[in-house]
């Protein structure tokens, strides 16, 4: 073998090795952080093993028109299981927060679920982690933790219904 040959046969062993650490790396940081569950609203059908195992729900206020304050026996259901409740988009259309909204939007979101639970959101993720960078500034004016995609890598996040490309079986197994 030439040194050429021994060098370049060096060099990818490198790389498959640190890809590999990356990989494990990502694999524990999942396996070991809180686990989340996306698409959480009254509109939408959700097995209790996905709402038992998550400690973090996200919650849509208003999807098709299911405003979740109309709905107080789910809002004290949600609420008896005593988890961390985070927002979700206001009507989770289509990478809603991908076009710029305004103040009086995302009032009716915060205000859908403050009705709901008796306290106002403080974390935001958006509908397919779609956002756009005047949403980000409205977002952060009114406080609200902004999740996105770096948070999806490193957790587990389930969705209701299985509605995710990523199929919640998978997200099981990595
Ligand atoms: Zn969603």
């Amino acid at each position: 073998m030439n040194i050429n040959k021994k060098v370049s046969k060096k060099i990818f062993l490198s790389i498959i090795i640190f890809l590999l650490t990356i990989f494990i790396l990502l694999f524990l940081l999942r396996l070991l952080n809180h686990r989340e569950l996306d698409d959480v609203t009254p509109g939408i059908q959700c097995d209790k093993n996905l709402l038992d195992k998550a400690n973090v729900l996200w919650v849509i206020p208003n999807f098709n028109n299911n405003q979740v304050s109309e709905n107080k026996e789910w809002c004290n259901y949600i609420l008896s299981l005593n988890k961390t409740i985070g927002m979700h988009g206001v009507t989770h259309e289509f990478q809603e927060f991908g076009t710029d909204k305004n103040q009086e939007y995302l009032d009716k979101g915060i205000k859908e679920l403050e009705d709901c639970f008796g306290f106002k959101p403080e974390m935001f993720k958006p509908p397919q982690i779609k956002i756009s960078k005047n949403n980000v500034d409205l977002i952060k004016n009114n406080n609200l933790e902004l999740e996105e995609d770096i948070n999806q890598m490193t957790h587990k996040v389930y969705h209701c219904s299985d509605s995710d490309r990523i199929k919640n079986w998978v997200i099981d197994l990595f």
